[in-house]
């Protein structure tokens, strides 16, 4: 693969950092706790199959997918594990299609609780359901102070079993934990009043900010994205534990040229060069999920140098001054994201560079950049 010079870009995949995160965040559980791979978005680029197929193998024994044409791709790959679709659904089609696939719903609110038990019927087995609590988010779930109606109505429909009452943190990565205390007390709260009704399901709260925080938001799961693919929620977590990023983004040098001072580079001439500079195009571009809002502001990896890109980021090419490098040649690999020798370039980079988060950079890498296992 390395030596092949039409490859012009490509993902690569490290499951040796993926098995080390898994370990390392498993370190942190009690062996009570499940771990939830949180495979969405295609594993958040990572592609969700084998991603899915290495975590599970590794100590996972859950698996989260926003949508129900997510939890399907992973069934159609013989993946048996239970699927946790952590998105809403209330399309009649989608509910018979998560039955069908023994896919795994959220419940957010008692209208949706009596849509699902009437599409569905008759069943043989019931179908095992996720109940939410809006406990702070503001995002899906039924308000926590109205959980035990909630979860007595869902209780009494004859096709659904509660497998499990969770909720969602929406402040776990601030260094202040007022907001996550609150939550996390509502949580508690609406759980103590279930205990009379004799209801007491597994329970989940943390995503990666929360598992690395605080054990006591682990109890039965914990539903972790980001600390997976190596990435850290926030910087104060970072000596908790140790992750390895997984992801590289690489591409190929497609040609060397040197152009002379005054010479405009790309669209709109964003970059000029004030003396004669050695430019490389490379293969790569905004279409392949390289924020064309980085433009001149890049640096990526040739030969264990850091080197400047100049000029707009077009759809699928991109340039860099290679000024440094005289002898660069057609062909040689350019680190975007990833390491080379000691020096690292990271998705939280360029999302500081943008004012954004790691989760959406990583989640920009298109289709159409081939994943390579390494
Ligand atoms: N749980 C739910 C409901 C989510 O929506 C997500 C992702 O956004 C996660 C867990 C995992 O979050 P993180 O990637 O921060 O671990």
């Amino acid at each position: 693969f390395d030596g092949d010079p039409c490859q012009r870009a490509w993902v690569e995949i490290d499951l040796k950092a993926l098995v080390h995160n898994v370990e390392q965040i498993k370190s942190l559980l009690s062996p009570q706790t499940a771990l939830m791979a949180v495979v969405k978005a295609d594993a958040y680029g990572h592609g969700a199959r084998i991603v899915s197929e290495k975590v599970l193998e590794a100590g996972a024994s859950w698996l989260g997918v926003a949508t129900v044409p997510e939890g399907i791709e992973l069934r159609q790959a013989g993946i048996d594990v239970p699927i946790l679709v952590l998105g809403a659904v209330n399309s009649p089609e989608e509910i018979q299609a998560i039955a069908h696939w023994k896919l795994q719903p959220t419940i957010c609110s008692p209208q949706q609780a009596k849509t699902f038990s009437e599409t569905l019927g008759n069943l043989d087995q019931k179908l095992p359901v996720h109940v939410k609590l809006d406990t702070g988010m503001s995002r899906l779930g039924t308000f926590w102070q109205d959980a035990t109606e909630f979860i007595e109505l869902v209780q009494k429909l004859s096709n659904l079993e509660i497998a499990s009452i969770y909720s969602h943190l929406a402040t776990a990565d601030d260094v202040d934990p007022t907001f996550m205390k609150q939550q996390h007390e509502r949580f508690q709260s609406a759980i103590a009043s279930l205990k009379a009704t004799g209801i007491i399901p597994r329970l989940h709260l943390a995503n990666s900010a929360g598992t690395l925080s605080d054990q006591t938001l682990h109890y039965d799961m914990v539903r972790v994205g980001l600390a997976l693919y190596g990435l850290y929620p926030a910087d104060h977590l970072q000596q908790v534990i140790n992750l390895k990023p997984v992801l590289s983004v690489k591409a190929r040098v497609t040609q060397v040229k040197t152009i002379s001072p005054g010479t405009g580079v790309s669209y709109g001439y964003k970059f000029v060069a004030s003396k004669e500079t050695q430019i490389a195009v490379v293969g790569i571009g905004y279409a392949d999920g390289v924020p064309r809002s980085l433009s001149n502001k890049m640096k990526v990896l040739i030969r264990g140098k850091i080197v400047s890109q100049i000029g707009t980021i077009t759809m699928d090419q991109l340039m860099l001054d290679v000024s440094s490098i005289p002898d660069l040649q057609v062909g040689e690999i350019v680190t975007l994201l990833g390491k080379e020798g000691n020096i690292k370039i990271q998705a939280d980079d360029w999302a500081s560079a943008l004012g954004t988060i790691s989760w959406e950079i990583l989640c920009g890498f298109k289709h159409r950049l081939p994943r390579v296992a390494v």
